[in-house]
């Protein structure tokens, strides 16, 4: 049944609530440096995940608010086993209120699984990938499955998918020497390539403002190689990604999350795998919405407390990051920072 849109909350700056990503399972089959602590980390326990009729009714709630795009994220979505059903069932939200449903992997596993997601109406696929190189792929995940990624890619377009994006996390010393070559992967597939400023989520990965590669020195990087200035498309429009064309008309993307933030237009809402609404991607804390769906509360009841949520929101965590500069005395204030359940994938990226 179609969930009506009953109000558009706008939080405490005029942003409206339109976008959901869901983080289906916190656990993951890699292990990225800038992501998630190697060990020592406790998963969720299975009775704490939200189920596939949780998250359909939270999304109907969450729809009912004004959200109209949603993403599967992680963790890793493609190792949780139900997942092409929780594809089946939000996809039939489509053209009822639900315009965009999307998911973000790393492409592990995606090569067995494309055709089953295009079929249960799966949109649009994001594959991470940072490096080219196998080595380089291994030293960073800690994890050796990098020829899995690309055939996983390639398996994108194979099943009829379009509108591909791989993302990647620009890091100095790590792959900053490999823009161009990623870009040229990119047109091969076909996907268009997003370049991510590495951003300080959480505090346990080891995140120095070193290491960030910045949109400028991203574009400087690409221009040389390509002997020419890309041509922004949309820069400083209201997307997250300022989007560029070379002269060849191939387009790439840069996400600046952390030396230009894009926090003033952030009309995003995230749920952790077990159930925590979050209004931004540093919250420290969230509210639990697993436990009044599991003792009972009507959906009115749920739509009030999101709600409420969103019209007292006033994050603003990279802005609010990139004025504590400069960085590279910045040491996490307390032991909260440090926490494994604040890293990227509790929160889906
Ligand atoms: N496991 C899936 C994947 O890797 O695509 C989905 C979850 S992952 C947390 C989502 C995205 O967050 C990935 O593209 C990843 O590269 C990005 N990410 C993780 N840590 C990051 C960081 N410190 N800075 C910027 N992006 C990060
Ligand atoms: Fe896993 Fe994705 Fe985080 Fe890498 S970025 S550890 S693949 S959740
Ligand atoms: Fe939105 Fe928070 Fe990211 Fe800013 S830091 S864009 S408020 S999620």
């Amino acid at each position: 049944m179609r969930p009506e849109t009953e109000f558009t909350p706008r939080d405490l700056f005029d942003r409206p609530l339109q976008d959901l990503r869901i983080s289906v399972i916190d656990q993951c089959n890699l292990r990225c440096q800038y992501c998630m602590p190697e060990e020592h980390y406790t998963w969720l326990a299975k009775r704490d995940v939200l189920t596939l009729p949780e998250i359909a009714r939270l999304v109907n709630i969450f729809m009912s608010l004004g959200v109209t795009k949603v993403r599967l994220t992680g963790g890793e979505p493609l190792i949780r086993p139900d997942l092409p059903q929780i594809v089946g069932e939000l996809a039939s939200r489509l053209g009822q209120g639900l315009n965009d449903l999307a998911m973000t992997t790393n492409g592990v596993l995606l090569a067995r699984c494309a055709q089953e997601l295009k079929s249960a109406g799966l949109q649009r696929v994001t594959v991470s990938l940072d490096t080219l190189r196998a080595e380089r792929f291994s030293a960073l995940s800690r994890r050796n499955r990098h020829a899995a990624v690309i055939e996983g890619i390639h398996a994108v377009p194979a099943a009829g998918f379009t509108g591909t994006k791989i993302d990647t996390v620009v890091m100095r010393g790590l792959n900053e020497d490999e823009l161009a070559d990623l870009i040229e992967f990119g047109r091969t597939v076909p996907a268009e390539v997003r370049f991510i400023e590495y951003m300080d989520v959480g505090g346990a990965t080891g995140w120095s403002e070193s290491k960030v590669v910045s949109r400028n020195e991203i574009l400087a990087s690409v221009a040389e190689h390509y002997g020419q200035v890309p041509r922004p498309l949309n820069e400083g429009g209201a997307a997250p990604a300022d989007r560029y064309a070379l002269p060849d008309g191939t387009v790439f993307g840069v996400i600046s999350s952390t030396t230009q933030p894009f926090c003033r237009t952030c009309n995003r809402s995230r749920l952790t795998a077990d159930g925590v609404l979050l209004t931004c991607l540093y919250a420290l804390d969230g509210v639990n919405l697993r436990k009044p769906l599991r003792e009972g509360a009507s959906d009115a009841e749920l739509r009030e407390l999101v709600a409420g949520v969103w019209l007292t929101r006033s994050d603003r965590g990279a802005e609010s990051r990139l004025a504590q500069r400069p960085r590279s005395t910045f040491v996490p204030l307390d032991s909260l920072q440090r926490d494994p359940h604040l890293e990227m994938h509790t929160r889906g990226g």
